[in-house]
């Protein structure tokens, strides 16, 4: 680049000597010392609520405190969150299925109440067959008081790209028949999934929602392959209401103030999930089964997802705040609750921001930043020195991380599926969809024991961690020292949303 062209504030390539010595303070031994209490048996796999979890943020807590970070909580380091536990009922009775001269009942254990607000009564509602979760047709088409019928589709031998584009297809349809005139929304499936409990806010608690049932029917498959004959019929059926428990559950949050004066009152993020799926009990009522069943152990860790990148963000607060000089904007350091059960930490932050989301510049997420040994292909290859991000090429903060990445001996790739793939798949999600430009940064996508008894803390390569902790902690320096906040690029479809979100935030 030629010398002039650019202005000062957009690179900083040089580590200053105070710099290096606050990177230097990351230490294998510190993230071992943490990580081997948070992933301990007794925080009981960190379920979202349980005792473990809230041990889990008062460790937290007072890491900030020592740290001498400033709480930015609404309790001291705590963002507390009333939230509301919802178990599914069992159906009360069959379904009644009629029309064009014939009629078949479905059998209570043939049903699965997947999801409902409340106990409600379907008398004859009309039957509309969607062969196909289209959205377009779904808009165009008078849903009020009818019987929506679907299908599960079939992920097993799909692709992560093809299983997510599923995915989002099935989900921004549900939400639209969710929060409808319909009567009742029906998935027809080959194998009944057991229903989880929901977690939600208590606001959306309280919201109507369209109730969702599984039905396994050979004769409602049938409709699914003939939607006429199909939407000729009536369903009759009683959806009892679901138990609710009320639980409150917290994000942990603190700061470093920024230096500057104008640009301290915008922030960078660093943030990880603090939860985990807890026990095969919990795990089981979240439909999860153990991939790797062991008579002897009953407890998911979750020392790589996301102890890593709980004590990473822990381990890089506490280096960054033995800089004389703080960065110029302000860092925020946040840990989540929930995300295992649907993102739900950074959901209620992105809903409840305590910083403005307008000024808010850039979210780096970490995931899974502890085990080198990656499964690709089915195969396990080693990956030191490296890590890759969400949404590579989404926005220009991948690009600060791999700048910070040659300094530090760090390489940082962008995995063509995964890259997109995941995007999704992490809290980064919940911030992206305010407009924040967020990203994970990860070691390695997929590892042996992904959700798994065995993901224990001896298993992780604590000296790489903190080599791709020290990447982590330049890159939040440099975002928060460039005057030019980073941008999302417009020039890929896929951030449309994320750009119009952050239009709607501007000038707030
Ligand atoms: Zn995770």
């Amino acid at each position: 680049m030629l010398a002039g062209c650019a202005p000062a504030t957009e690179i900083e390539p040089v580590v200053t000597a105070q710099q290096k010595a606050a990177l230097d303070s990351i230490s294998a031994a510190n993230l071992k010392g943490d990580l081997s209490f948070i992933a301990s048996d007794v925080l009981q796999g960190r379920y979202t609520p349980s005792p473990g979890l809230e041990v889990a943020a008062e460790f937290i807590a007072s890491q900030f405190r020592a740290a001498r970070l400033k709480p930015a909580g609404d309790h001291d380091y705590f963002q507390t969150a009333p939230m509301i536990d919802r178990y599914m009922p069992k159906p009360a009775s069959g379904m009644t299925v009629e029309g064009a001269g014939k009629k078949f009942t479905i059998a209570a254990d043939s049903l699965v109440i997947f999801d409902t607000s409340q106990a409600v009564k379907i008398d004859r509602a009309p039957v509309l067959v969607f062969p196909t979760r289209d959205l377009d047709t779904l808009k165009k088409t008078d849903i009020a008081g009818k019987a929506i019928v679907v299908e599960q589709p079939d992920f097993d031998g799909m692709s992560p790209g093809q299983a997510m584009a599923t995915y989002r297809k099935m989900r921004s349809f549900d939400i639209y028949v969710g929060a409808s005139k319909a009567a009742i929304e029906i998935v027809v499936t080959k194998r009944l999934a057991p229903a989880s409990p929901r977690l939600l806010s208590a606001e959306a608690a309280g919201a109507r929602k369209v109730p969702v049932v599984q039905a396994a029917n050979a004769e409602l498959q049938r409709c699914l392959k003939h939607p006429d004959e199909g939407s000729a019929s009536t369903v009759s059926t009683d959806v009892p209401g679901p138990e609710n428990r009320a639980v409150t559950v917290k994000n942990v949050i603190g700061i470093l103030p920024g230096s500057d004066p104008k640009l301290k009152d915008t922030y960078v993020l660093l943030t990880a999930h603090y939860d985990h799926i807890g026990t095969t009990e919990t795990a089981g009522r979240m439909a999860m089964a153990p991939k790797s069943p062991n008579p002897d152990d009953h407890i998911y860790n979750g020392a790589n997802d996301d102890g890593s990148g709980t004590v990473s963000v822990i381990e890089i607060a506490r280096a960054l705040a033995k800089l004389n000089q703080h960065p110029k904007r302000t860092l925020v350091f946040m840990t989540f609750f929930g995300e295992e059960r649907g993102e739900l930490g950074s959901r209620y932050y992105g809903e409840h921001p305590i910083f403005p989301i307008s000024k808010t510049v850039a979210d780096v997420n970490l995931e899974q930043v502890g085990r080198t040994d990656e499964v690709t292909n089915g195969k396990v290859t080693r990956e030191t020195n490296t890590a890759s991000l969400t949404g590579f090429d989404y926005s220009d903060v991948p690009k600060t991380l791999a700048e910070a990445g040659k300094a530090v001996g760090i390489r940082v790739y962008t995995d063509p599926e995964a890259s997109d793939a995941y995007f999704t798949r992490s809290d980064n999600d919940a911030l992206a969809e305010q407009g924040i430009p967020a990203h994970t940064l990860t070691v390695a996508f997929d590892y042996p024991d992904y959700h798994a008894l065995g993901d224990e803390w001896q298993k992780v390569d604590y000296e790489n961690m903190a080599r791709v902790d020290r990447m982590v902690a330049l890159a939040l320096i440099r975002l928060a020292n460039n005057s030019r906040p980073p941008q999302w690029n417009a020039q890929n479809p896929k951030t449309a949303p994320f750009r119009e979100a952050q239009r709607k935030w501007a000038g707030q």
